[in-house]
C-alpha cells in the first residue's frame, strides 16, 4: 500500500488550508474531507450565511463560497481530496493508518483538522420536536414553510445566536432571543444589529423548560432565571445556538486531548505524537474563526513539511 507523505483530515478552512500549503510544498497530500460526520464536506461555514470578516472580502462572501473557492485552490495544487469520513485512527506508530468505510491509508504525517459540532440540549423535548420545529441550523432550516410569518425562538448569546436571529428576522413574525444570563459573548456590533431589529425581542436571563405541540412545535416554556417565573410563549420554531463540541472522538486514548475534549498542541500545531499535528476549531476554543483556523492549517503544513524534512 502506497505510504502519503500527508493526510489531512477535514475540509474546513484549516483542512483546505493545510491542503493548499502541502500541495505547494509537493507533499501531494491526500484530503479525506468528511462527508456524514460534519453534516457535509466544507464544515461549519457550508451552514453561515455571510462571512464579513475574511480578510480579502470587504463586501462579504456566503460560507459556501468561500469554502468552494478555499477547496477550488487546493485541487489547483494536486492536493487529492475525498469526500469520506475517516471511520478509525491507528495514530499509535508511524504510518499512521487511517481507516473510511471503503479503504485504508498509511501516511507519515497525519494533519487532524476535523472542526467542531453544534452543541445539543440532549433533553426530551429536544429529541421529541427535533426537525419538528427545533433545530440547530437557522440557514438550513429557516426558510421552511413551517416558520413562515410565525414566531421563532433562538438560543444562545453568542455570534451564533445573534447571527440566526437576524437571518430569521427574514421569515418569522418575530424572533425572541433568549438567553440564559444578562451579559453576552456576542461581540457588540452584532448585539448591537439585534437589539435595533424592530422583529427582535431579547429576554434574559432565561433557560428553556420545555416545548410544547400537537406533532410539530406550538409553544415553548421558558423560566425567568431572576424571578423563577415560568411562562410558555408562542413559538414554531426554536433554533439552538448554544457552542460547539469539538470532533475528536476518533482521536480519544491515542492523543492528549483537554478536558473538554479538544487536541492539545504546543501552538506550532504539534501534538504529542511526533508526526501528528492539528488546526482549527478542534484545537481551538478561544477563536474559532475561519481565519484563525485557515492560519493554523498553514502552520500545521509547514510543521508537517518541517517534520518530513528532518
Ligand atoms: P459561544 O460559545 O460563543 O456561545 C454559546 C452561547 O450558548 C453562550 O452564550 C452560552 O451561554 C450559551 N449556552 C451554552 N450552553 C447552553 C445551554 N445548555 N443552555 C443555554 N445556553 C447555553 O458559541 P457561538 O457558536 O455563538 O460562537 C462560537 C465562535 O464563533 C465565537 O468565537 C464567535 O465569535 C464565532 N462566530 C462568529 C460569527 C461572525 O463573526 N459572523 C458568527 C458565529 C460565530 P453563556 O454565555 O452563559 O456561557
Amino acid at each position: 500500500m502506497d505510504i502519503r507523505n500527508t493526510l489531512i483530515i477535514g475540509s474546513g478552512p484549516a483542512g483546505y488550508t493545510a491542503a493548499v500549503y502541502a500541495a505547494r510544498a509537493g507533499l501531494k497530500p491526500l484530503v479525506l474531507g468528511g462527508f456524514l460526520m460534519g453534516g457535509q464536506s466544507g464544515g461549519q461555514l457550508m451552514t453561515t450565511t455571510e462571512v464579513e470578516n475574511f480578510p480579502g472580502f470587504p463586501e462579504g462572501v456566503p460560507g459556501p463560497e468561500l469554502m468552494d473557492r478555499l477547496r477550488r485552490q487546493a485541487a489547483r495544487f494536486d492536493a487529492e481530496i475525498l469526500d469520506k469520513d475517516v471511520v478509525k485512527a491507528d495514530l499509535s506508530r508511524p504510518p499512521f493508518r487511517l481507516t473510511t468505510d471503503d479503504a485504508e491509508y498509511l501516511a507519515k504525517t497525519v494533519i487532524l483538522a476535523t472542526g467542531a459540532t453544534a452543541r445539543r440540549l440532549n433533553t426530551e423535548a429536544e429529541t421529541r420536536f427535533w426537525n419538528k420545529g427545533i433545530s440547530a441550523c437557522a440557514t438550513c432550516d429557516g426558510a421552511l414553510p413551517l416558520f413562515r410569518n410565525k414566531p421563532i425562538a433562538v438560543l444562545g448569546g453568542g455570534d451564533s445566536a445573534m447571527e440566526e436571529t437576524l437571518f430569521l428576522t427574514r421569515f418569522g413574525s418575530q424572533v425572541i432571543l433568549l438567553h440564559r444570563r444578562n451579559e453576552f459573548r456576542a461581540s457588540q456590533i452584532m448585539l448591537d444589529r439585534v437589539r435595533r431589529h424592530p422583529k427582535v425581542s431579547i429576554k434574559t436571563p432565561y433557560v428553556l423548560e420545555d416545548a410544547l405541540g400537537e406533532n410539530l412545535l406550538e409553544k415553548i416554556r421558558v423560566k425567568n432565571l431572576a424571578t423563577g417565573a415560568v411562562e410558555e410563549l408562542a413559538a414554531n420554531g426554536l433554533f439552538l445556538a448554544i457552542g460547539h463540541e469539538p470532533n475528536t472522538s476518533l482521536f480519544k486514548g491515542q492523543i492528549e486531548l483537554d478536558e473538554a475534549g479538544y487536541v492539545k498542541t504546543d501552538g506550532h500545531a504539534r501534538t504529542n505524537i511526533p508526526g501528528v499535528f492539528a488546526a482549527g476549531d478542534c484545537v481551538d476554543h478561544t477563536y474559532r474563526q475561519a481565519v484563525t483556523a485557515a492560519g493554523m492549517g498553514c502552520m500545521a503544513a509547514i510543521q508537517a513539511e518541517r517534520y518530513l524534512e528532518a
